[in-house]
C-alpha cells in the first residue's frame, strides 16, 4: 500500500515535471535578445520598437553600445560626454523595458581586434542569447562597420568551447540579424522579417527623446544654431526632431510593405503605419518562417 502510494506520487510528480518542461520550453520560455550598436543611440534607433514589444511580453532585451560615444558632439567630448550618453541610453532603455550597457571603447577608434572579438563573444554567451542583432558590415561609419564585423566574427565562435573557455559556450547557435540601411554596394539590405510597431510608436519616440545630445543638439555634426534659447522655440525644436523620427519609421513601413504583407496578410499590412525590419545573417542559425514567428511573437493579434 505504502509503495503503491509512493508510486502514485512519483507518477504525479513525473507528469507535473513533464508539463512544466513542455510549458516552460515550448510555450512559456522567455526569449533572450542582445543587440549591438556602435554608439549610444544606434540600437535605440534600429530596434527600439521591437525591443519594447519583446519586453512588454516578458522577454529579455539587452542593448549594447560597443563604443562609449565620447566624440559624438560638436561642443563637448571625452569622459563627461561618455557618461552623459550612458545616462541617455539608460533612460531610453528604462522606457523600452530593456537593459543598457556601454563598453568603454573610444568612439571613432573601434577595431575588429581579437580582444574585442572575445568581448562580444562573452557578452552573447553571458546573455544566453537566442537572437543577436547588429549592423551590416558595409556601413559608412568605421565603428558601425567594425561592430558588424565583430558580431559576424562571434557568430560561430560563441559555440566553440575552447574559445574564451572562461565563459561557457552556447550549445545552440543564436539567430543573427542585421538592421536595415540604405547602402547598395556590394549588396543592398534584403529584409527577411518586418514588424509593425504602431502599438509602441509613442513609447519608441519617447525613448529617442531622451538622447538629447544626439538628436536635439545634433551630435557630432550639430551646432549651437540648432538650440533655440526661447522655451517656446525649444518645444518646437523637440517636436520637429520627434516628427522626423516618426516619418523615419513610416518610410520603413512603406519601403518594406511587401514583407509586411507576407507576415500580416494584404489587408492588415496595408494599415501598418510604422515598421522595423531585419535581415537574417548567413552565419549563426538560419530560422525558417515558422521559427521566425516564434522569435518574433507579434503576428497573432
Ligand atoms: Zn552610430
Amino acid at each position: 500500500m505504502k509503495n503503491h502510494t509512493l508510486c502514485t506520487f512519483a507518477l504525479i510528480g513525473l507528469i507535473l515535471t513533464w508539463s512544466n518542461v513542455v510549458s516552460g520550453e515550448e510555450v512559456k520560455r522567455k526569449l533572450r535578445i542582445i543587440c549591438f550598436g556602435a554608439h549610444p543611440d544606434d540600437c535605440e534607433l534600429q530596434v527600439g520598437g521591437v525591443a519594447a514589444m519583446w519586453s512588454a511580453r516578458g522577454h529579455k532585451v539587452k542593448l549594447v553600445s560597443v563604443t562609449n560615444g565620447d566624440i559624438g558632439h560638436w561642443r563637448e567630448a571625452g569622459g563627461p560626454l561618455a557618461s552623459r550618453r550612458t545616462k541617455e541610453v539608460e533612460a531610453a532603455s528604462k522606457i523600452l523595458g530593456a537593459t543598457a550597457e556601454v563598453l568603454d571603447i573610444h568612439d571613432g577608434e573601434l577595431l575588429p581586434s581579437l580582444e574585442n572579438r572575445r568581448t562580444i563573444t562573452r557578452l552573447i554567451r553571458e546573455w544566453k542569447a537566442d537572437i543577436v542583432m547588429g549592423p551590416r558590415p558595409n556601413d559608412y561609419h568605421p565603428d558601425h562597420r567594425y561592430t558588424g564585423i565583430l558580431v559576424q566574427d562571434a557568430a560561430y565562435m560563441v559555440t566553440v568551447p575552447f574559445f574564451c573557455p572562461d565563459t561557457p559556450h552556447l550549445k545552440s547557435n543564436p539567430v543573427f540579424l542585421y538592421y536595415p540601411d540604405g547602402f547598395q554596394k556590394p549588396n543592398p539590405f534584403q529584409p527577411d522579417i518586418a514588424v509593425a510597431i504602431d502599438g509602441v510608436i509613442e513609447k519608441r519616440l519617447d525613448a529617442l527623446d531622451t538622447l538629447e545630445s544626439q538628436f536635439y543638439e545634433g551630435g557630432a555634426n550639430g551646432s549651437a544654431d540648432l538650440i533655440p534659447s526661447e522655451p517656446a522655440k525649444q518645444k518646437e525644436r523637440k517636436l520637429e526632431v520627434r516628427a522626423r523620427f516618426q516619418s523615419r519609421y513610416e518610410s520603413l513601413a512603406n519601403r518594406f510593405r511587401p514583407k509586411l504583407v507576407e507576415f500580416y496578410g494584404e489587408e492588415k499590412a496595408r494599415g501598418v503605419k510604422y515598421a522595423e525590419a531585419f535581415e537574417i545573417c548567413e552565419y549563426g542559425r538560419r530560422p525558417n518562417a515558422e521559427e521566425l514567428k516564434k522569435l518574433f511573437p507579434f503576428f497573432d493579434k
